[in-house]
């Protein structure tokens, strides 16, 4: 019989939970969880730095903030986001989902809320491969170390920032904030804003900042020029080049006095609890070496839940899951780590090949729908409906150019391969 552990309690540590606690031979199933509430990034809070037990503070959420996809492919094959009027759904009502869905499958009393896992690593001359796991009990401050068979780490990628390397940040005078701090509009109150970046949070909080600031420049390498309509005192420019004193130079030779540096620059994979000996490494925000972007290939009784991104997130999760679970389960054989290696060092060519940097390593946008089938047929599992990967590119390009009112859309899934979409009042 099978002891479990997986670190974190968001989407993806419950999705795992909700597999594992009715797969065959799986006895122990111990959900560790560092804050006092489930739902991860879900979990609103004005506070910014740290919390009251010293850890950094997890979560990016902002208060204002609304989904960037419908909720109609926000939600677990299994497990549906409830029907409601409108298709983009403030986060408290996401939070509330996850609570339910956490409830309803018997997962919360499997949560040890409050237990900051610190260290995981093979246990030295066990026979088999078995995991020592040490986390503290923030509330008594006392540290236990806990022996598991299976590893799911779920620890979430949003919550470390990534602070890119512009000449003269550092001597900047002014104030440098990143969207992992920032809560609500009025800290900019007539300031002139920098934001770097037009990834979903940069582009939203752009856009949500002009209410009160005197100027914001939105500086992105985009391919394709967002056809939204921004307010007079949004421009855009292209990449940062370097900050002077207050002023930011662009790639395009332009300037513009600024007051505050906005990062919107995105987060860094960070697993500060794997010992050296799991035999993972991060370099470049690239996890390896991963088979399927999941499973540990130096240490298979290890797998990482959530790793891709521009994905379809919770459907993904639980896809994953379901893969390793079975082969937890013996309904499929993982190939040899020679094998795994063979196919990641494959993989990862034909991404260079493509021109994908390292840094995008695990990015699918386009990828997705072969990432979900090679998963599905390899474990002999259903997959997820293409019909979830055409809602995702069709919500994603209205974002882009018609930022104001795409969240008024609504969305309906017809079949497993047609969906229409509601837009000011017309069927499309
Ligand atoms: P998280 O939600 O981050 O959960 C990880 C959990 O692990 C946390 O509860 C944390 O406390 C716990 N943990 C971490 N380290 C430890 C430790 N050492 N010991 C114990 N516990 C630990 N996705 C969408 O699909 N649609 C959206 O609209 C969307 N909007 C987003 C908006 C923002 C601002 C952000 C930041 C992300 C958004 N996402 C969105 C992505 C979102 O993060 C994922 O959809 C998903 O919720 C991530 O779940 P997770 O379980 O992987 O990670």
């Amino acid at each position: 019989m099978s002891r479990v552990c997986v670190v974190g309690a968001g989407a993806a540590g419950l999705c795992a939970a909700r597999h594992l606690l009715v797969t065959p031979g799986v006895s122990q199933v111990d959900i560790l969880e560092q804050s006092g509430q489930l739902g991860g990034t879900w979990v609103y809070t004005e506070n910014v730095g740290y919390d009251d037990f010293g850890l950094p503070i997890h979560t990016s959420m902002y208060k204002s903030l609304r989904t960037n996809l419908p909720k109609e492919i926000m939600g677990f094959p299994d497990f549906p986001v409830p029907e409601s009027e409108k298709s983009y759904l403030p986060a408290k009502d996401m939070l509330a989902f996850l609570q339910l869905y956490s409830d309803k499958n018997g997962v919360t009393e499997h949560i040890k809320f409050r237990q900051h896992v610190q260290l995981i690593k093979p246990k030295q001359g066990a026979a088999g491969e078995v995991w020592d796991v040490s986390y503290k009990d923030l509330n008594t401050g006392v540290s236990v170390t806990n022996e598991y068979d299976y590893i799911f780490v779920c620890n979430g990628h949003y919550n470390t920032p990534f602070i890119p390397n512009i000449p003269g940040l550092k001597q900047f005078k002014g104030d440098v904030m990143h969207s992992h701090d920032y809560r609500v509009p009025e800290v900019f109150d007539g300031k002139r804003v920098l934001v770097v970046g037009a990834g979903p949070s940069g582009m939203d909080i752009a856009y949500e900042i002009t209410c009160v600031t005197k100027k914001v420049i939105l500086s992105h390498h985009l391919k394709e020029q967002p056809k939204s309509v921004f307010p007079d005192n949004l421009i855009m420019k292209p990449d940062i080049t370097k900050l002077e004193g207050n002023k930011a130079i662009f790639a395009d030779g332009t300037e513009e006095d600024v007051d505050v540096v906005f990062l919107s620059t995105g987060y860094l994979y960070n697993f500060p609890f794997l010992h050296e000996s799991c035999g993972i490494v991060v370099e470049d925000n690239c996890v390896e070496p991963l088979y399927k972007h999941l499973v540990n290939i130096q240490h298979p009784t290890m797998c990482f839940i959530g790793v891709p991104y521009y994905v379809c997130a919770f459907s993904m999760f639980d896809l994953q899951v379901r893969y390793y679970v079975r082969s937890m389960s013996g309904t499929f054989k993982l190939p040899s780590p020679a094998e795994m290696i063979q196919q990641w060092e494959e993989e990862k060519q034909e991404r260079a090949d493509r021109g994908y940097t390292k840094r995008q390593a695990h990015m699918m946008g386009p990828d997705q729908e072969r990432y979900y089938a090679s998963l599905a047929s390899e474990a002999k599992t259903e997959n997820l409906p293409s019909v979830i990967t055409k809602i995702r590119e069709e919500s994603s390009a209205r974002f882009l150019h018609n930022l104001q009112s795409y969240r008024q859309d609504v969305y309906k899934i017809i079949d497993d391969d047609t969906y229409e979409v509601i837009s000011n009042g017309k069927r499309e």
